[in-house]
């Protein structure tokens, strides 16, 4: 059981989006890839973190990274992922 001070404990610590912050990635290369066109590469974590700072949140920057042409497009959304951070079946 999860009680009332410890479920607000976790809510202050995660960002408002609830998402992952790049400062937060396991690993020191980010390997992209997307599902919907050929474009995959990789970027050094140091090198991001520069570049967009650390706290980005990682959804927002594999878009700002894969400037696909498909972001943005009504039910065509970028399929850009971490390839790092899909699960292993
Ligand atoms: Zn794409």
């Amino acid at each position: 059981m999860v009680s009332a001070l410890n479920f607000g404990a976790i809510v202050f610590a995660m960002p408002q989006t609830g998402a992952i912050l790049l400062n937060v990635f396991p690993l020191k290369m980010v390997r992209l890839a997307c599902t919907r066109c050929p474009r995959k590469g990789q970027y050094r974590k140091a090198t991001l973190i520069q570049e967009y700072g650390a706290a980005i949140s990682l959804p927002t920057l594999r878009l700002l990274i894969a400037k696909c042409e498909h972001d943005g497009k009504l039910g065509t959304a970028c399929g850009v992922y971490y390839v790092d951070l899909v699960p292993k079946k």
